[in-house]
């Protein structure tokens, strides 16, 4: 029997391709070498190659001859050797936060989305200016979780996309009912001395539903699986906790506006998943924090396609229901879930995603972990980062 709250996604569209734009991330890593089939465009490596760069005084100023190099550039006519300026000004700057930009391509349609939105507005519009982002493009913003890493740069977001998109529908914010007033952890341990002595720290607030209606967005609320942007993409409804040691934020605390209380939260229960589909390559999902434990998001993810009632759909090919790709925070960073290395790290050579990019709240431990485990599978997220994903035969739009 199939479970009516089970993650399903029967009208998600088979894209030709799916480029996925970082925008905010822990870390910047423009160095460390990809696999190719991850279409991989760095942002150093557009910078290395953009002409609107190129340095007219350096290449007036030296020869091909002077410099006895067989860079001539063949273009220029005086024979100066091409040379474009790389101002490290233009890289993004990491933050410890997540924010990327999704576009599905199905022939000539585009569809974008932005997954989070990074912990404060200056990192985010900042990067997201050195990327040229088209604000006007964006459809739909989709919160993994209400965690302010991931929502800090919603409004400035939000007010961005309306300022670009005047005339256009106004943009969807896609959000779990549940938000809190606001978040933290405790400082104390249960137990060590009287409760009203415990210490916390608060994350500050959220954007509130009204005050995204404010700035222009309209707020859609979701508890259950759905597609969105003409079914391009996934999100997910609530992640089944089916492993015994994800088992959330130990010290993760959620505070009343009401009561004027904190109270213990381990689990993070509004937390939503994102996947889409490419042609020949699998299934690609987008995690926030994985805070109900990546194994339990990929394992869900899996499942969802696997599902028998999608067979029905006749565009889906026999390979293409594996995980080609997880990216994201796998949150294994940190004394109270780096105990939970090893065994993720069985379960997802068992779930044998093809590719994993672990970002944000991952942490060294787990990536080395991973990579040793599944040679060359696993790759830095990294700020400006641009993947294409698509079958080998296109070539990046
Ligand atoms: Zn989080
Ligand atoms: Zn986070």
């Amino acid at each position: 029997m199939i479970d009516a709250n089970a993650n399903t996604f029967p009208d998600l569209v088979e894209l030709d391709a799916l480029r996925l734009t970082v925008i905010v991330d822990n870390e910047v890593d423009f160095m460390t070498s990809v696999p190719k089939a991850l279409g991989l465009t760095t942002q150093a490596q557009r910078l290395f190659t953009d002409k609107r760069n190129l340095d007219k005084e350096k290449s007036k100023g030296l020869t091909a001859e002077q410099a006895g190099s067989e860079a001539r550039d063949t273009d220029s006519k005086d024979g100066a050797i091409r040379t474009i300026a790389f101002d490290f000004g233009d890289v993004c700057c990491g933050a410890h936060g997540l924010s990327i930009l999704v576009t599905g391509i199905k022939g000539d349609i585009e569809h974008r989305m932005l997954f989070d939105t990074g912990p404060q507005p200056a990192n985010f519009l900042e990067n997201a200016k050195r990327l040229e982002i088209e604000f006007e493009k964006i459809e739909v913003i989709v919160l993994s979780h209400w965690h302010v890493d991931h929502s800090g740069g919603m409004m400035a977001a939000v007010d961005k996309i309306r300022e670009a998109r005047h005339g256009l529908s106004p943009v969807v914010v896609d959000l779990h009912p549940d938000r809190p007033d606001q978040r933290g952890v405790c400082l104390t341990k249960p137990g060590d001395g009287p409760p009203e002595l415990a210490e916390y720290v608060a994350w500050g607030k959220d954007p509130s539903f009204e005050g995204l209606e404010k700035a222009g967005a309209k707020v859609a609320k979701n508890v259950l699986a759905h597609t969105i942007c003409e079914g391009f993409f996934g999100v997910s409804g609530v992640i089944p906790r089916r492993t015994s040691y994800e088992t959330g934020i130990p010290n993760h605390a959620r505070w009343s506006d009401d009561n004027k209380t904190w109270s213990l939260e381990p689990e993070i229960m509004d937390e939503r998943y994102v996947v889409a589909r490419v042609k020949s390559k699998g299934i690609v999902v987008l995690t926030g924090c994985s805070h109900a434990g990546v194994t339990n998001v990929c394992q869900d993810a899996k499942m969802a396609f696997q599902q028998p009632q999608l067979h029905q759909y006749p565009d889906r090919q026999e390979n293409n229901n594996e995980l080609f790709f997880v990216v994201g925070g796998f949150h294994l960073a940190g004394g109270s879930v780096e105990t939970r290395i090893k065994e993720t790290v069985r379960d997802m050579q068992e779930i044998n995603p093809l590719f994993m990019a672990p970002g944000h709240c991952s942490g060294w431990r787990a990536k080395a972990a991973l990579e040793q485990a599944m040679p060359g599978r696993v790759i830095s997220l990294g700020v400006g980062s641009d993947f294409f994903i698509a079958p080998e035969d296109s070539s990046s739009a």
